[in-house]
């Protein structure tokens, strides 16, 4: 099979992996960015004031059951163990998340065992919402009114600007309720921070000779001429032109701050009243515990509507918005010569270890297609 020219537009997770594997089996990549580094939005750097290593665009933090991706993370940088336990403020009381046994108890002032506290939630679960779409009626069928008032409904109606009733029950699914104290934030085998920072690690997996990558390049249409195949990781109505309207995003602002020593004692603090206009405050310097810093660089994280010029972070999927959604899917589908992929490119909430396992993948169809001398 001749060698194929790719063009990968955009050089985060998915542009990063499915590069590496092309140009291992001896294909050329072209890897464009408009932005000034890799890493897409899990690019990290060191704040130039306190030298700790900060999550630029929020916190980012790996973890996986799929072993073949840990095992790739950790070629190109070593991970250290990390175990995220979020803390939640609420109603004047801090709490911890998930919700756990603990959070019960504290919440409703118990002593409840785990059968105990399993009956006591389900009690107040409104169990007469048999196949809950929203995510309203996902809380509220799970874990009752209660918890959902201090827990869910600010934070969510922060986050995504608008009622948990027009968002898709599977936002909350995302989250466990645990009748233990384990307060792990996630149910994974695998979790941990790469020592150097996510820009390193994806730095690395950029590192080949068949790689040529160019940042502070917005690609156009026009560029892509000349190549025999496209994977685009840019936000899928973006390619073309939002001709059918625009699919809504959330972005991100981040009111830095800093501090010396310890301040608020734990990585990420939610702030679940809607009275606070911020979702959270992260102290990046707990991401890196095998690090001394005395001084303290915090960002409060504010969510708001995604604006032609901002950068896009959350895909919404308003339960109305599916038939947009599903147009550009089919157009997307029909597009010769291009594959869409990555959390923009396919318009989905992904964490990390999802992108780079359907990186692989869909580089691993690319391959087989070529192969075969079948179209892609
Ligand atoms: N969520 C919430 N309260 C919290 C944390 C999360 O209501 O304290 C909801 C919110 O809608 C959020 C979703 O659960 O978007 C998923 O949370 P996750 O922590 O996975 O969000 P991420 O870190 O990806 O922004």
């Amino acid at each position: 099979m001749a060698a194929k020219h790719c063009l990968m537009v955009g050089a985060g997770l998915s542009g990063a992996v499915i590069g590496r594997a092309l140009a291992e089996t001896g294909h050329r990549i072209d890897v464009i960015d408009a932005r000034a580094h890799v890493a897409g939005n899990c690019h990290t750097e060191r704040d130039a004031e306190t030298g700790v290593m900060v999550h630029v665009y929020g916190p980012h933090i790996f973890h996986t059951d799929d072993a073949e991706v840990w095992a790739y993370v950790n070629r190109f940088m070593p991970f250290r163990p990390f175990v995220n336990r979020v803390k939640a403020t609420t109603g004047g009381a801090v709490y911890s998340l998930p919700v756990n046994l603990h959070t019960i108890n504290q919440f409703f002032g118990r002593t409840l065992r785990p059968d105990e506290a399993r009956a006591f939630i389900e009690a107040r679960a409104d169990l007469s919402i048999a196949d809950p779409q929203s995510f309203e009626e996902q809380a509220l069928r799970f874990v009752g009114p209660e918890l959902y008032a201090a827990f869910f409904k600010g934070y969510t109606t922060k986050q995504w600007g608008c009622s948990p009733r027009d968002l898709p029950a599977s936002i909350l699914k995302r989250l466990p309720v645990r009748f233990s104290y384990d307060d792990n934030y996630f149910s994974h085998r695998f979790q941990g921070m790469p020592e150097g920072g996510y820009t390193a690690m994806v730095e690395s997996i950029l590192d080949h000779p068949n790689i040529a990558v160019t940042l502070g390049h917005e690609v156009r249409r026009e560029d892509a001429a000349g190549y025999d195949h496209v994977f685009y990781s840019g936000p899928l109505d973006g390619w073309f032109g939002h001709d059918l309207g625009r699919l809504g995003y959330r972005t991100l602002d981040f009111e830095r701050f800093t501090a010396n020593g310890d301040w608020q004692g734990c990585a990420v603090m939610n702030y679940c009243d809607e009275t606070v206009p911020y979702t959270r405050i992260t102290e990046h310097k707990h991401f890196s515990p095998w690090e001394t810093h005395e001084a303290s660089v915090l960002y409060r994280e504010y969510s708001r509507a995604c604006g032609p010029e901002d950068i896009p972070y959350y895909p919404i999927r308003l339960i109305d918005e599916k038939e947009l959604l599903r147009r550009y899917i089919a157009r997307a589908g029909a597009e010769r010569g291009v594959t869409f992929v990555g959390r923009l490119g396919t318009y989905r909430y992904l964490d990390m270890d999802v992108t780079i396992r359907e990186a692989l993948d869909c580089a691993q169809r690319a391959l087989g297609a070529w192969e075969r001398g079948d179209p892609l």
